[in-house]
């Protein structure tokens, strides 16, 4: 597999960029992601020519407005700047695939940072970083993910799958788009759409029924937006057993009745917190691919990321 181009904040690769002039290392991301992921670093501060070191910024919400100022310097008001970086970033980089920000940050913080009142205090925990949230909206389908939740497996397993579904999609379909590209695609992913998100699955499945309606561009962008809100959803313990019984169901008359027990305890299992989803799967997976069946062959739902990585290893909470 090609390296797939990712954007990061650049003091998550070791890179002393920080305020204090330090560093966010982020081992998982250097040590692991890096054999799969084409990193492309930006510091907007020090982008915007803030320097290093450079006196903390901070979210300020006043009169309805979000701005990124000074601490000491309330003066000081870098909000346009950060925006404007995003604005460049978005077009020096169309081809990136996900993008992960360091969190807690004014201009990189995505999720609840911390916004404050022009007297100090605290307003409320419903701010995004504003080079984040410009990018953001340049980039809407982008699969994007604060590195300290990528401690948690689920999310770190859902980020990389978005990351390499968006990337399978630009070279599957985007470059050269045409109805049987999009068909195909979405064939491959159809048991991945379902352990994800049924709602999204039916939806996508009307989509499809009635896409000659539309000219091809409007359909290969609608259909995007589908699928990616689809993955937005993480698979859960429950969407992941709906698809192994679905799967299950194509060996009625190729397996044993002992067979049918062992897998069907082992998905049981699985359902109820026991096992990690590669137990069933490996199971289940030795028997489908003997039916030599292309459809269920090329589903990625088998493996959705590197088995490297072994993100099915675990047993996820949500279930
Ligand atoms: S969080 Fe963003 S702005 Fe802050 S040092 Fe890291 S890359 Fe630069």
């Amino acid at each position: 597999m090609n390296k797939i181009p990712v954007g990061v904040s650049q003091c998550l690769l070791g890179e002393k960029v920080r305020y204090d002039g330090g560093h966010k290392h982020n081992r998982y991301l250097t040590e692991v992601l890096a054999d799969y992921f084409d990193y492309k670093p930006v510091c907007p501060e020090v982008a915007i020519g803030l320097g290093i070191p450079r006196k903390p910024i901070r979210l300020v919400f006043k009169d309805g407005d979000t701005r990124v100022v000074g601490i000491d310097n309330p003066e000081l008001d870098v909000t346009h700047a950060l925006k404007e970086q995003a604005n460049i970033v978005a077009q020096q980089m169309p081809d990136i695939c996900g993008y992960v920000f360091m969190q807690n940050s004014p201009s990189c913080g995505v999720f609840g940072m911390k916004r404050y009142r022009d007297n100090g205090y605290p307003q409320d925990s419903k701010g995004r970083g504003a080079y984040a949230e410009r990018l953001i909206e340049l980039m809407p389908f982008l699969p994007v993910e604060e590195a300290g939740r990528l401690n948690d497996a689920g999310l770190r397993e859902n980020f990389i799958t978005r990351v390499i579904a968006f990337n399978d999609w630009k070279q599957s379909v985007e470059r050269e788009p045409s109805a049987k590209k999009l068909l195909d695609f979405y064939s491959r992913y159809k048991y991945q759409v379902m352990a994800h998100h049924v709602p999204s699955y039916y939806a996508i499945g009307r989509f499809l029924a009635n896409m000659r309606e539309r000219d091809l561009r409007t359909s290969c962008d609608e259909f995007f937006k589908l699928f990616m809100h689809a993955l937005s959803h993480q698979a859960t313990r429950k969407g992941n057993t709906n698809v192994l019984m679905h799967l299950r169901g194509y060996l009625k008359k190729d397996i044993s009745g002992v067979e049918k027990q062992e897998l069907s305890h082992l998905i049981e299992s699985y359902r109820s917190g026991l096992v990690p989803l590669v137990v069933p799967l490996t199971l289940l997976k030795h028997h489908l691919l003997k039916l030599d069946n292309p459809y269920l062959k090329t589903q990625t739902f088998w493996s959705p990321h590197p088995e490297n990585l072994g993100l099915r290893n675990h047993i996820v909470a949500t279930i």
